[in-house]
């Protein structure tokens, strides 16, 4: 699949996260901004962001989800790479401000934060990105991958799915409530015992 096919369907699948501002708004779904989204930083500043799914082919099955196993459609993936030179390319023309990276499980959640990872580790080390990175942690990856995340993004989230452990069983059962608690609690915990490390957020790993 051509590149700017891939791009089209990781950008529009990554359209159901509503962490942005402008997720989900009327201006994204008439097209000419598809793949931008907005949001605010910690001083207050408003920032444009590729939003954009590293890949859409997913090992799990959540009901409530586009991008579940058993649902039709086109899939594929981008590569770590990729996304840093499509982001790097659009940050030079003034297109946008920042990247925000999101993810379908692809292989295993270690797997899937490792590739992550990687895309932002090419974006700070090696092209000197100076933009805004929101990245979103995977359920069940392990915490040492999410804490060298955390040490070159801006910003990072974990999604609450469900309400409560008896809904995930019911919608999500592949998904352990630990799994998306405990990414939480971690980042939660080193935002507090390391603001500094949060703040500057663009120490190399
Ligand atoms: S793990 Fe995420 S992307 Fe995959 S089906 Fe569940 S909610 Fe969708």
């Amino acid at each position: 699949m051509e590149l700017i096919d891939r791009l089209r369907i990781l950008t529009a699948g990554a359209r159901y996260d509503a962490s942005c501002v402008s997720s989900g708004s009327r201006r994204n779904k008439a097209g000419g901004s598809m793949g931008i989204c907005h949001s605010w930083t910690e001083d207050g500043r408003c920032v444009s962001l590729l939003k954009i799914l590293q890949t859409n082919e997913c090992i799990y099955n959540c009901q409530y989800c586009v991008h579940r196993t058993e649902k039709d459609g086109p899939r594929t993936s981008l590569s770590s790479r990729e996304i840093a030179e499509i982001t790097v390319n659009f940050f030079r023309r003034n297109y946008i401000e920042g990247l925000f990276l999101s993810s379908a499980v692809r292989g295993s959640p270690d797997q899937t934060m490792e590739n992550m990872l990687s895309c932002i580790t090419i974006l700070r080390n090696e092209y000197n990105f100076p933009g805004y990175i929101h990245l979103k942690g995977i359920p069940g990856a392990d915490r040492i991958l999410l804490k060298k995340a955390g040490l070159l993004a801006d910003r990072m989230s974990v999604n609450i799915e469900l309400p409560s452990s008896a809904s995930l069983q019911r919608l999500a059962p592949q998904k352990k409530p630990g799994e998306i608690f405990g990414p939480m609690r971690f980042l939660q915990e080193h935002r507090e015992m390391g603001g500094a490390f949060w703040e500057q957020g663009r120490v190399p790993s």
